[in-house]
């Protein structure tokens, strides 16, 4: 069993950093905020004073937190994990950030004589409570292969999808089909809705059709019932979008359904919704359609 550092214990990272204490690793979690590394103590792990006291005795580093930026602050620096863990620590960004960060912090690590893979997840926040997350891995199969453990003790699918970053481009065209999906889900609804449609039933048999998704049996209730509470934040996948439609542009690609979806999500954050999960774009359906909004 290893000794893991697991920093970023938000939605995401606490059941993560939970299952690895169940797997029987040594966990020690760092957050900004201190319940959520008192919740990871009570559960069997040890909490860290800041990043550097996190990794100095780790074999692994697992990060776990909002956005590039968050990212490159956490690994650069003297205070930072690549000044302070181990030559030959295995560090593994579950982070969703852009992929030409992902290669540029590779590099850096390798710089130091880190290992870095970039492994973002899918499945939400139920996927990481149930272990049953999607985790598309970039990075020298080496290090994948080193890194697996780690991600089988989180996830259902891991999968390696290429050279560093290449888990994060996987991770941008996941972001897309799911924004473009919940937006017609959305859609769906409330014209099921203006036909009087019973839209518990109606999504049961949409279900079991070609129409049916994981995201219709995950979000089809929470927007019949109008709660938003995340779940994934809508600030979240405005940056998602933000990455591939940058990523889309880099490589001369037309993405004009998933373009008019990130303007759809981008609005819904600057009408102060940035704090809902992202199937609250029903809500935008509601307004453009002049229906009532809870
Ligand atoms: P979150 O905001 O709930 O959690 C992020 C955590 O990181 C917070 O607890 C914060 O305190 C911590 N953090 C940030 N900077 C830190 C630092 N420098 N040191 C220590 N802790 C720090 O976010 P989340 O929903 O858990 O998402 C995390 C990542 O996973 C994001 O990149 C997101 O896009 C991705 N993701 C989220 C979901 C989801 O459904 N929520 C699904 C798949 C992927």
């Amino acid at each position: 069993m290893s000794t893991v550092a697991f920093i970023g214990l938000g939605i995401m990272g606490a059941p993560m950093a939970g299952h690895l204490v169940d797997a029987g690793h040594d966990v020690i979690g760092h957050n900004l905020s201190r319940p959520a590394v008192d919740a990871l103590v009570a559960r069997g792990g040890r909490a860290a004073t800041g990043t550097a006291d996190a990794v100095r005795e780790a074999d692994v580093v697992i990060t776990m937190v909002p956005d590039s930026p968050d990212v490159e602050a956490l690994v650069e620096g003297d205070g930072g994990i690549y000044a302070n863990a181990k030559p030959g620590t295995l560090h593994i960004d579950c982070s969703t950030i852009r992929p030409d960060v992902a290669r540029r912090v590779a590099e850096a690590g390798a710089e130091r004589g880190i290992r870095v893979v970039d492994a973002p997840v899918s499945g939400g926040e139920a996927g990481a409570k149930e272990r049953k997350l999607s985790i598309m891995v970039g990075g020298d199969a080496d290090d994948v292969a080193a890194a697996r453990p780690y991600l089988e003790a989180v996830g259902s699918t891991v999968v390696h999808v290429g050279p560093a970053g290449a888990g994060q481009t996987v991770k941008a065209a996941n972001q897309l089909i799911v924004a473009g999906n919940i937006q017609l889900l959305a859609e769906a609804l409330v014209f099921l809705e203006a036909h009087g449609v019973d839209t518990e039933t109606a999504t049961a048999v949409l279900g079991g059709g070609l129409a049916g998704s994981t995201v219709l049996d995950r979000k089809a209730a929470g927007m019949r019932a109008r709660e938003f509470a995340p779940g994934f934040r809508i600030d979240l996948h405005h940056k998602d979008l933000g990455i591939v439609t940058a990523a889309a542009r880099e490589a001369g690609v037309a993405i004009p359904l998933g373009a008019h979806v990130a303007q759809l999500v981008a609005s819904l954050r600057a009408q102060g919704h940035g704090g809902l999960d992202h199937s609250a774009l029903l809500l935008q359906v509601l307004q453009l359609s002049g229906r009532s909004t809870p």
